[in-house]
Parts: structure tokens; C-alpha cells; sequence
């Protein structure tokens, strides 16, 4: 009863909507609405944000997002956590509407999308939300890494380097989206050793889990400690001013410190095909630590190919011998009310037959901790 009456859930986003793409950030749009997706991670973002207030408030810390503070200082702490919920923020308040009207897009640039006009319709707010979704990219291009001022990219790198900037600011976020491991290694390259170094993983590899079918990989997880030296864990060993960044480590000891309430899976490439033909369960039972954990899967993300065939070169399909391979693309799967729908940019709809019943090369999929008490995410998408 009282789980009902949460703060936190009064802020869960009532509808998924999808986000606009129009510089070719299709990665970026895939995992902002599958993380809208995560009751665990909204309350996270949702509780720092209120402490991180409270503090700028008082004058305790700068407002990261001013832009005196932000041209003079930089990157200050909290700047991450407030960009972010600056984001979300206006996630919530555009999801109120069921639906996310495109109406500002460039004129061609997808025709399928209608022919809105770029300077006049109102209301703006796909305008507004792709500004926002901006900040996160520009601010990632002046501080981790300049490729994200320019199109294209990885959802499992911008994942990571997003998760790394919260988790330095709060603690919180480990434990809501990361696995907490230990580990004690040796480096063969710099020969430095680690005894019970904390590693946080954003997420977890599924390097030898292709061919196992949905009862291989329960059995996979059952036993998750085995999983750990898989991880793409490197070495932070420092010589000559530069981080060693070796993964020729030899484990001496490895245990989970903690398993969040949001946790997530990468494939690996899956070669040519790059369709894996298996899903990953709908529900998830880990025991460890003489707990009894239970999740649910919640949303996948779908990486393919695009061919130049004229007509909605977004959508997956398989190519004709004729068609120019043009570039990948990303887009994400969300369980909704309706069952799983396709959330292809700001367009929503149902999910290919074959990106139902397989996972692709890089899927990140999102399990978060059942909560009985959280509804579902409706939808007002209407079938055409
Ligand atoms: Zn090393």
C-alpha cells in the first residue's frame, strides 16, 4: 500500500515516447528512452537530483548548468546528474501527451515522417527535447571525447561513458546500474597488481553465450560469478604518464559486491548475419548472496544495416542484391501496454518479426528489478 504512495513514482514517465534524431544520433535516442523505461533508474535520477538541489540551493554547490559557471569552471560536480535530469524533466512533461509529435524536422529530410514546416509549427517541443538531448552529446564532446560532436556512434559507448560521469557523482547510481565487482589481478604488460579493486561494469558482456538458446542463458546467469572474467575489464596500471589499458590480466580473486536493480547485457558482434535468431528470457531469477532476485526484461536495443531502397531506409528489413549498404542503425524495443513496440527515433510502431525473435550484434538488453506495485507505461500508439 505504502509503495504506492512513493514520491518516486508520481514522476515515472506515464507513457514511452520516442525521441528525435536529426543529426544522425540515433544511439543517443535509443538508450535515453529505454533508460525512461527504468523505474529503477528514474527513482535514482529522480532522489540525487533532489540532494544535488537542495545543495545548489543553499549555496553549498554551483549550478553546473549556468552558464557563467559553465564557461568559467567546467565541468563542476553534479553537472551530469543535473543535465540529465534537465532532460527528463521535459521527458515527462512531453510523455504526459501519449505521443511525441515530429512537427519541426527539417523539410526531406524523412519524408515518411510528414512534411511539417521547420520554422513555424507549434508547439515545439521535439525541437525542445532534441536541444536537451544535445546538451548530453555536446557536453560529452567538450569533456570525455570529441566523436560525439559529430554524427554517428555506438549506444554501448555513449551507455558507458554517460553511466561513468553519474556513478563519480553519486554512489547511487553504482547501485542502481552497475555490478559492483572486486578483483585482484596482475598485469602482464606493466606488471602492476590490484588486490580487491573495485571494478563498477555498466553493464554485463555475453561473450560465450551465443548458441545457448533461452534456457542456456538462464543457466549462464544462474551462476554469474562465472561471468566475470569475461568482462572487458582493463587494466588502470599507469607508466610513462599513460594508462596501461591492458587486458592481458590474470585474476588472482573475483565476488560481486552488489548486483543493481537495473541490470544490463551487451551481445558481441554476431558476424554477418548479425542476427542472433534467440532471445534472452522474459523474466530473470538470480540467487546470490542467499538473496532471491527477480527481474523482468523491459527493453532491448536493435543495431542493423540500412539500404539505400528508396523508401523508409530506417525500418529493418533485408536487402535486395541491388540496394547500397548506406550506414547502421539503432533502435530500441520497450514493453509497453501493448506488449513490445519498436521505438525507431520519434517514431513508435510495431516490432519486425525477426527483431522480436532475435537479438543483433551490440543489443544492449535492460532487465530492471520486478516491482509489482509500478504499472506498466501505457501507450496511445494507434495501429495504421
Ligand atoms: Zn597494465
Amino acid at each position: 500500500m505504502f509503495n504506492r504512495l512513493l514520491l518516486t513514482d508520481l514522476v515515472l514517465p506515464p507513457h514511452i515516447i520516442g525521441l528525435p534524431n536529426v543529426r544522425g544520433h540515433c544511439f543517443l535516442t535509443t538508450v535515453l528512452v529505454m533508460l525512461m523505461r527504468s523505474h529503477s533508474f528514474v527513482r535514482c535520477l529522480f532522489r540525487v537530483n533532489q540532494e544535488v538541489t537542495s545543495d545548489v540551493n543553499s549555496g553549498v554547490e554551483l549550478n553546473p548548468l549556468n552558464r557563467d559557471v559553465l564557461y568559467s569552471f567546467g565541468e563542476v560536480p553534479f553537472l551530469w546528474t543535473r543535465a540529465f535530469f534537465r532532460f527528463f524533466r521535459l521527458y515527462l512533461k512531453v510523455s504526459r501527451s501519449g505521443r511525441l509529435d515530429l512537427l519541426n524536422l527539417p523539410l526531406g529530410l524523412w519524408p515518411h515522417y510528414g512534411s511539417g514546416d521547420a520554422t513555424k509549427v507549434k508547439p515545439d517541443v521535439d525541437l525542445s527535447l532534441d536541444n536537451l538531448m544535445m546538451l548530453i552529446c555536446r557536453l560529452l564532446g567538450n569533456f570525455v571525447r570529441a566523436d560525439y560532436l559529430s554524427p554517428g556512434g555506438k549506444e554501448e559507448v555513449f551507455y558507458s561513458d554517460l553511466m561513468l560521469q553519474l556513478r563519480r557523482e553519486s554512489s547511487e547510481f553504482v547501485l542502481t546500474a552497475h555490478v559492483l565487482l572486486s578483483v585482484s589481478f596482475v598485469c602482464a604488460d606493466c606488471e602492476s597488481q590490484f588486490d580487491n579493486h573495485p571494478v563498477a561494469l555498466p553493464y554485463v558482456f555475453l561473450r560465450d553465450f551465443l548458441g545457448s538458446g533461452v534456457s542456456g542463458f538462464c543457466d549462464f546467469i544462474a551462476d554469474f560469478v562465472h561471468l566475470l572474467p569475461q568482462q572487458l575489464i582493463t587494466c588502470i596500471g599507469s607508466f610513462g604518464g599513460k594508462i596501461c589499458n591492458s587486458d592481458r590480466l590474470s585474476f588472482s580473486s573475483h565476488e560481486i559486491v552488489s548486483i543493481p536493480s537495473l541490470l544490463v547485457f551487451r551481445f558481441p558482434d554476431l558476424g554477418s548475419s548479425g542476427i542472433s535468431g534467440q532471445m534472452t528470457p522474459d523474466e530473470l531469477t538470480i540467487t546470490w548472496s542467499s538473496e532471491i532476485l527477480h527481474y523482468r526484461r523491459i527493453a532491448y536495443s536493435c543495431d542493423y544495416r540500412v539500404y539505400d531502397g528508396g523508401v523508409d531506409s530506417e525500418s529493418f528489413r533485408f536487402p535486395t542484391s541491388s540496394e547500397a549498404f548506406l550506414g547502421w542503425h539503432s533502435i530500441a524495443h520497450v514493453l509497453t501496454t501493448r506488449g513490445w513496440l519498436e521505438y525507431n527515433n520519434g517514431r513508435e510502431g510495431l516490432p519486425s518479426p525477426a527483431l522480436l525473435g532475435g537479438h543483433t550484434s551490440y543489443s544492449l538488453v535492460f532487465y530492471d528489478m520486478d516491482n509489482s506495485f509500478v504499472p506498466e507505461p501505457s501507450i496511445c500508439f494507434e495501429e495504421k
